[in-house]
């Protein structure tokens, strides 16, 4: 067989490492809702398995079959031969960009979202269509989007670990950032911005098989970062990517960079610890995003991070994807709409006598995703942040009494 003349080249060690046990299939969230076999993690496999064939041409069908992926990987954290879907799906979808385009509307969004300036002038007009009425709230666009006056300024490196700001949430949801250098200064941590001198980290280019872009994104924000201080992501699906540039790079400098990423849940509760709750604690519901549990597996950190101060109240549906993907919500409107629906049934499900709860997900896709369909969604960050604030405030309080 000459690989060469193959479109789809994959591991075949890594897809003969599956078994076809199925134990994935009730994880994977596109099965989930349809009962398609070919829309499951072993349907998947054995499509890729006939792609191995010299002769293979792929069809639509086996073209929907991968596209239709959210790449969630929670078939990965299920399945008991420790099989690497997520790689064979990320070097698939790579290899699509052979046989089809993406749409017009991604590849614009992927465009401007790479570009601060055409982000910035994005934003514009769309808080000002938002202010004017005209813009319906949307799965991925965020009610609210901030004016862009309000961006975090840009600092040259201090020393301290740096607060990576990436693109959409410089511009759209800057409090997060706000609430996660709130909650460090707490702990007298004071990071520096990566702001838009570094800008996007290429997560979204590298899911839809933009490799190329992606490269280049990746190697810019290596380049623009200083080169030993630790780095801190508040989006999990930012931070997943960035933690994997050394292994999609292949590099001594990437995997070096790699090595100094971390999610800030996950660097605050290794390092500090917050003070506990002796009052009654809100009850909150916490939702993991598919990138921090199934691939950064830095969903334990949140919680320990709410805990003290928060009564955390845990979705019995295994960590199933809400359906917001990155572009997926986009490319895959009305697959994505149903996966959400499961997760909406899952979260009323453990409201049932407790009343209106708020949300707790730590990443910007999830929380906007779930949010157009009504919950009241916040980043843990936030929830954090607003804590220690009125700790401060007692503090305060109590030096005044003396
Ligand atoms: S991917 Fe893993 S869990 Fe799924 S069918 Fe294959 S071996 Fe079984
Ligand atoms: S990555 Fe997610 S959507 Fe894709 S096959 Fe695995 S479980 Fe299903």
């Amino acid at each position: 067989m000459n690989t060469a003349d193959k479109i789809f080249s994959l591991d075949s060690e890594v897809l003969n490492a599956c078994v076809s046990c199925g134990l994935c299939l009730p994880h994977c969230p596109t099965y989930r809702v349809t009962g398609d076999e070919r829309l499951s993690p072993r349907g998947r496999i054995s499509l890729m398995r006939i792609s191995e064939s010299s002769e293979f041409v792929p069809t639509q069908e086996w073209i929907n079959s991968m596209d239709t992926c959210v790449q969630c990987l929670g078939c990965e954290t299920a399945c008991p031969s420790s099989v690497q879907f997520g790689d064979l799906i990320s070097e698939t979808k790579k290899n699509l960009r052979h046989v089809r385009k993406l749409p017009i509307s991604v590849r614009c969004g992927l465009k401007v979202i790479a570009r601060p300036f055409l982000l910035k002038v994005a934003t514009f007009f769309i808080s000002y269509l938002q202010k004017l009425g005209l813009f319906r709230n949307s799965s991925y666009i965020p009610s609210g989007v901030p004016s862009v006056k309000r961006k975090l300024s840009v600092d040259d490196s201090t020393g301290e670990p740096v607060l990576f700001t990436g693109c959409v949430m410089n511009f759209w949801t800057p409090w997060v950032h706000e609430a996660a250098l709130k909650s460090l200064k707490f702990f007298g941590v004071s990071p520096d911005v990566s702001g838009n001198k570094v800008g996007c980290c290429g997560a979204l280019h590298e899911h839809s098989g933009l490799t190329k872009e992606f490269e280049k994104m990746a190697q810019k924000v290596i380049e623009k970062m200083p080169d030993t201080v630790p780095i801190l992501v508040n989006s999990a699906g930012c931070g997943a990517v960035l933690k994997e540039y050394g292994t999609l790079l292949k590099t001594d400098e990437a995997k070096e960079f790699s090595k100094r990423v971390f999610d800030v849940h996950e660097w605050m509760a290794v390092n500090f610890e917050l003070p506990k709750k002796s009052a009654e604690k809100e009850a909150v519901i916490v939702q993991d995003p598919c990138h921090l549990r199934h691939v950064q597996n830095s969903h334990h950190h949140v919680r320990d991070l709410l805990d003290p101060f928060l009564e955390i109240v845990e979705l019995s549906d295994d960590g199933l994807c809400c359906g917001a993907g990155g572009v997926y919500s986009l490319t895959q409107r009305e697959l994505s709409t149903e996966i959400r629906q499961l997760k909406s049934t899952a979260l009323n499900e453990v409201m049932k006598g407790k009343g209106t709860l708020r949300v707790a997900s730590a990443n910007p896709g999830c929380v906007t995703h779930l949010q157009a369909e009504g919950f009241e969604m916040k980043h843990p960050l936030e929830l954090v942040a607003d804590y220690l604030s009125e700790m401060d405030h007692q503090s305060v309080e109590k030096l005044n009494e003396f």
